[in-house]
């Protein structure tokens, strides 16, 4: 089964398998970058580049979707997982 997923930066629906996907662990509200299957929470998706990653950082938009506070360096933890 293939599943859709929207980018929360530009809003294009695509295969789960082209997105970054970032989620606030609802046991310990920590955020994780591309959690294993065990993990549950609020998630965001957001394309493979960097034009979308910086995107969701505008206005602290990811935080918001994301109901967490404000972490400066996970943009750049993010854009790391672009050159793996
Ligand atoms: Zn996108």
């Amino acid at each position: 089964m293939i599943v859709k997923r929207k980018c929360a930066a530009c809003g294009e629906i695509k295969d789960r398998s082209e997105f970054i996907k970032i989620t606030r662990v609802c046991d310990n509200g920590e955020i994780v970058i591309e959690p294993d299957s065990n993990t549950f929470g609020r998630s965001v998706y957001l394309c493979k580049n960097e034009n979308c990653i910086k995107g969701a950082f505008k206005k602290d938009r990811i935080f918001k979707v994301l109901k967490t506070k404000r972490n400066d360096s996970l943009q750049n933890k993010i854009l790391e997982t672009l050159e793996n």
